[in-house]
């Protein structure tokens, strides 16, 4: 069975590349009936908090990432870890350096001017010569000659000189673990299958693969994803908004937006733009990973977006927007509630995103009486324009029209017709009564979204 993992050191945000290598791995073990779980790498007490590790929690239960099983912590694996370096220690695999700073300092400075690989001359010497009481780290024995070969799903074949890989502390002299130790004992002991994360790991890779054949257990499946870059071409910082997740919703980016965006960044399935999470289960495979770094195109995201917000349902579209609202200080009483769902349709084809939403409801949410000023009170000054608003409001006064904006236009259109006049002539001052110049769409829809009452009122506001 296939087992995935997504092993986040918790900064406190999912970052948005972190959003897609958990994706990734979420798909591939959903596709396949397998599991996904959760390591968070907290080995880093210092800066460790509870709430850094919820706030990724709360990114992926938002982007409807679920795992499987209780998130691992690494640092409560410290003794495992170490078990296995002394481990390798007795089985001749790794041994015990007793350089000091200072040695060690000066040792590297000759490997870096010789152009040899660092090692410790504790490699070869006799243990018996060692300081007694002294302080050692536990060096793993790494092999040096030959090659150490990564058989990356995403990369192809990386060959790394094992004369660049030199021997890596597995136990530093204070007894906590390292990194690419961890990561092995971990990712074996949790049965993961398939290794999927960010390129930035490839060189870890290499160290990683020597650590599973030094311990005899299987390597694997790697699959080294291209990092996302900024539009420029630059490695992903703040700048280019490089934001946890929740930046993303915060700017009104719906989770199935987000995590489709971030699918087709980096994987591609011939010309599909728009896939569901369901069909990304089905379809979605390592080898269709590209190997060149993306770019992160917001344009793009909230052009994906897009087709997720007119997806939604009525009721689900009113429930995401109201936060949006209420951000801007705008409350929903049900009679405003019941005006949004008459309009969904306008609404909906004017946000993009969620937050567009207060410029795209704002002629419906506005109190009477309404300031009507500037460009937008011009044809309410032109002659008899607030005459003939006295006619409109006889004329809609019936509760029979107002079935449908269809019908509404419907006698629009009879009246003009009768009195021989152009569209613009009602169609202007109308549209200037009912919202003051605010983006809005036909008036027949004007007028059904307000509904009666609401019309009626600001018709009657400008009329005499
Ligand atoms: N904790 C590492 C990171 O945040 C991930 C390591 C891994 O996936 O092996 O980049």
């Amino acid at each position: 069975p296939v087992i995935t993992r997504f092993a986040p050191s918790p900064t406190g945000y999912l970052h948005i590349g972190g959003a897609r290598t958990a994706l990734f791995n979420w798909l591939y073990a959903r596709g396949r009936g397998g599991k996904f779980l959760l390591r968070i790498e907290d080995t880093d007490r210092a800066r460790h908090t509870e709430a850094a590790v919820q706030a990724i929690l709360d990114g992926l239960t938002w982007l409807g990432l679920d795992w499987d099983e209780e998130p691992v912590s690494q640092y409560s694996r410290t003794e495992r870890h170490a078990e296995i370096a002394n481990q390798l220690l007795a089985e001749g695999k790794a041994y015990r350096c007793y350089l000091s700073p200072a040695e060690l300092e000066a040792a590297r400075e000759k490997a870096k001017a010789t152009n040899i690989r660092f090692e410790s001359p504790w490699r070869e010497a006799d243990p018996a010569t060692a300081p007694a009481g002294a302080p050692y780290a536990i060096r793993f024995k790494a092999p040096q000659k030959g090659e150490t070969i990564v058989e990356d799903a995403v990369q192809g074949r990386v060959t790394f000189p094992n004369a660049a890989l030199d021997d890596l502390i597995i136990l530093r002299s204070d007894g906590v673990p390292t990194y690419n130790l961890a990561v092995v004992v971990d990712d074996h002991d949790m049965g993961i299958t398939h290794v999927v994360r960010g390129d930035d790991h490839l060189n870890n890779a290499a160290r990683q693969s020597q650590i599973y054949r030094a311990l005899g257990w299987d390597v694997p499946v790697f699959a080294h994803v291209p990092l996302i870059h900024g539009q420029d071409g630059a490695k992903l910082s703040k700048r280019h908004g490089a934001l946890g997740v929740e930046a993303y919703r915060d700017m009104g980016i719906l989770p199935e937006g987000l995590a489709n965006y971030l699918l087709r960044l980096g994987w591609g399935h011939g010309d599909e733009e728009i896939i569901s999470y369901e069909r990304a289960k089905e379809l979605f495979d390592l080898s269709g990973v590209g190997k060149s770094p993306s770019r992160l195109d917001l344009d793009k995201l909230i052009h994906v977006n897009s087709h997720y917000v007119a997806a939604l349902s009525d009721d689900a579209f009113i429930d995401a927007v109201t936060p949006f609202l209420e951000v801007g200080g705008i409350h929903l009483d049900a009679d405003k509630k019941e005006r949004l769902r008459r309009s969904v349709s306008f609404l909906k084809s004017r946000c993009a995103t969620l937050a567009e939403i207060s410029k795209a409801a704002a002629f419906l949410l506005l109190d009477r009486p309404l300031t009507i000023e500037g460009k937008a009170a011009k044809p309410l000054k032109k002659d008899g324009a607030r005459e003939i608003l006295a006619d409109i409001v006889a004329l809609l006064e019936d509760p029979a029209v107002w079935t449908s904006s269809d019908a509404l236009d419907e006698r629009l259109q009879t009246f003009v017709a009768d009195r021989n006049i152009g569209f613009g002539a009602i169609g202007q001052p109308a549209r200037a009564a009912l919202t003051a110049g605010h983006p809005s769409p036909g008036l027949g829809e004007v007028l059904y979204g307000l509904g009666r009452e609401e019309s009626l009122a600001r018709l009657s506001d400008q009329a005499q």
